[in-house]
């Protein structure tokens, strides 16, 4: 399967199947809402932070494939993370999709898929858009803290 290949199926897959969809509008969640007015992408997070580890995410939104699947790979890429770690994988995400090499393709794991945005400047937003939410969701619950 070469890397093309395997980009579009993590994307298609995620877009179809997403994980974590929908909100679950706990007490103990932290949302923040987003949009991408350059391509109509809508995106709602959810997280919860305990101890200082990320233990869940849920999001829901509507977009294009490249925002909504993102957003199911983000948060499977983050949940479990101390949010240390997350803002590390969140920052790394965004270099890559600007062009970067990651600096950690293994914490990034299927995120990588989206390595192919950098050719395609215009949907850099649509990529990061969820990204760019839970980072808001998690600078505000470690602001709560202090
Ligand atoms: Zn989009």
């Amino acid at each position: 399967m070469d890397l093309k290949t395997l980009y579009r199926t993590v994307i298609m897959d995620n877009y179809k199947n997403p994980k974590n969809k929908g909100l679950v509008k706990g007490d103990d969640y932290h949302f923040v809402h987003l949009n991408n007015p350059s391509c109509g992408d809508d995106m709602n997070v959810e997280l919860k932070v305990e101890n200082g580890v990320i233990t869940d995410i849920h999001h829901d939104g509507h977009g294009c494939s490249i925002c909504c699947s993102s957003a199911s790979v983000m948060s499977d890429t983050l949940i479990g993370h101390n949010v240390e770690d997350a803002l590390a994988i969140i920052n790394d995400f965004y270099e890559m999709v600007k062009g970067e090499e990651p600096k950690n393709e293994e914490a990034l794991g299927e995120a990588i898929a989206y390595m192919g945005v950098r050719d395609f400047p215009a949907r850099i937003k649509c990529a990061t858009l969820s990204w760019k939410a839970i980072e808001e969701a998690i600078n505000e619950v470690q602001d709560e803290k202090k």
